[in-house]
């Protein structure tokens, strides 16, 4: 997937409160893209939902050693996901989102669950208990 235009990029950070989903800072926010960028050189640019704000150390994170934690809470999806079917878990708010057009709904995470094991069947269980039990 391509870049985001600078229209989606500031709709994502404003949907996202200005600051970073994984650690709140509001320095050096980037456009996370959700689903692995390289999706088939695809020139279609992202759509809101298919990014979230992250810090640029958080971004790197993802792909590294917060990769799991990034599966958990919907920060990375698989790249035949729909972004919009796949929630968001937001830590400062403990709460879970579904991402829709511009903005983003809250779910209860009864919904959240059923959602992610949608998604990604038992694994994501073990995921969860991983990232909340270390
Ligand atoms: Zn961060």
């Amino acid at each position: 997937m391509s870049a985001p235009s600078i229209t989606v990029r500031k709709t994502v950070h404003r949907r996202d409160l200005e600051r970073c989903v994984s650690c709140a800072t509001g320095e050096g926010l980037t456009f996370q893209h959700r689903a692995a960028v390289g999706w088939g050189a695809s020139r279609i640019k992202p759509p809101p939902p298919a990014g979230i704000a992250l810090c640029l150390v958080c971004n790197q994170a993802c792909e590294a050693s917060m990769q799991t934690r990034a599966l958990t809470y919907g920060w990375k999806i698989r790249r035949h996901m729909d972004p919009t079917r796949v929630p968001v878990y937001y830590p400062h708010e403990f709460g879970w989102f579904l991402l829709t057009g511009e903005t983003r709904r809250a779910i209860s995470s009864e919904v959240a669950v059923e959602l992610m094991c949608a998604a990604h069947g038992n694994a994501w269980v073990r995921w969860w208990e991983e990232v909340i039990y270390g």
